[in-house]
């Protein structure tokens, strides 16, 4: 069960949470939050991450990270850090299992491509979609869509969201409207994401060959961090860029506790102090939050705009858009359940059909794209590539 006595005073409390749109009989052994995370976890949604690329597509080999390890990265990274700054460990860790459950297959490209399909009926966007995955899309209960979540989980899935479309997300959405910040619990998952990412797609990326080791002198924390790792005697490549990495990793940790705990000790006695701070309250200290940008840029600039990574985001946009296209005007190519309602008008029939796509594996869509249209636009795996100088 939760330890009440140690929560601090700004951490939300399951007991005070303020509930379910349908209300519900407590669980025996579990607290809310508990069963929230448990709900997650056994959602198809959840299963699915393990087929959906984070940078790497599905396919391209078993090496690398996918949404679900992610997620399980995110989530790891998140507790600690709760339990550090005593805020509730298990609503952290139910916002950071489902941070990602409306992510489409092929990571970002997948979204872009949904998204611009989308544009004349309300667009597509990953962080609201995995709102409604958990609102509405799961249908496995009896009294209701969706899993039914607590509101403090569903408020801290939504990280972000503009005015108009945080006017139809009812109280859930009243935070962006009333410009208030997310919980502790919230912006932790947050944080975590980000510094997930960071570190292992800099794992990834080495793996792939697409990141030379010459890169971590580009940066301070890396070229710190191998330094460190280099004193070491006896130690081969891979493990002295693995120690560096993890000496990073724990570095940015434990920067954010620090920093976190500093700040919240000198401006919040409660939650309402947190929601009306300026700025989210959980933050890094100047010079790390100056390292973890320059690692986004780094990334952005040395993998994520790599022609080999791009050539998959190319065939990553085509293979949705061309989806799209041919469930748009065929819908009987739908399977039967998800035929979009005959009485529904077009935007109603394009965001069936975007539930549809956005529910898809990697493996998934490549494959109903091939079925539908007969053309194959997937290049060859990147793991292919036998230049890699690190494994
Ligand atoms: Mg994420």
């Amino acid at each position: 069960m939760e330890h009440n006595s140690a929560l601090a005073p700004y951490a939300i409390d399951s007991k005070a949470s303020r509930g379910r749109r349908v209300n519900e009989s407590p669980p025996a052994w579990r607290n809310e939050f508990q069963r929230d995370r448990d709900r997650i976890i056994h959602s198809s949604a959840f299963r699915r991450l393990e087929y959906k690329t984070q940078v790497f597509v599905n396919h391209e080999g078993d090496m690398f990270r996918t949404r679900l390890t992610h997620s399980l990265e995110v989530a790891q990274i998140a507790r600690t850090v709760a339990r550090a700054l005593r805020v509730n460990e298990d609503l952290t860790e139910a916002i950071s299992l489902s941070h990602d459950l409306g992510h489409t297959p092929f990571g970002h490209a997948g979204q872009d491509a949904l998204n611009a399909c989308m544009q004349d009926y309300g667009g597509f966007e990953h962080n609201l979609q995995s709102l409604r995955v958990v609102d509405k899309l799961e249908q496995r209960y009896q009294a209701f869509d969706g899993l039914n979540l607590l509101f403090e989980t569903r408020e801290g899935i939504l990280k972000h969201c503009d005015k108009s479309k945080a006017r139809g997300l009812g109280e859930v959405g009243a935070r962006f409207l009333e410009g208030q910040q997310a919980s502790v619990e919230a912006q932790i998952a947050n944080l975590a994401d980000e510094i997930a990412y960071n570190h292992h797609d800099i794992d990834d990326g080495l793996r792939a060959g697409i990141l030379l080791p010459e890169l971590f002198n580009e940066h301070p924390g890396l070229k710190d961090s191998l330094e460190i790792s280099e004193q070491r005697d006896g130690l081969d490549t891979k493990r002295q860029f693995d120690i560096a990495i993890r000496e990073m990793l724990g570095t940015f940790v434990n920067d954010l506790i620090v920093t976190s705990a500093e700040r919240l000790a000198g401006h919040c006695s409660g939650l309402a102090d947190v929601r009306a701070l300026g700025t989210p309250v959980v933050d890094f200290s100047s010079a790390v939050r100056a390292q973890h940008i320059q690692l986004k840029r780094l990334l952005h600039r040395e993998l994520y705009s790599d022609a080999r990574v791009k050539v998959f985001a190319t065939a990553a946009g085509i293979t949705v858009t061309e989806l799209f296209e041919q469930f748009f005007h065929h819908p009987h190519l739908l399977p039967p359940d998800r035929q979009p309602h005959r009485s529904r008008d077009e935007v109603g029939h394009a965001r069936t059909i975007a539930d549809y796509i956005a529910g898809m594996t990697d493996r998934f869509a490549i494959a109903e794209h091939q079925r539908l249209t007969g053309s194959a636009t997937w290049p060859e795996p990147i793991t292919s590539n036998s230049t890699a100088r690190y494994r």
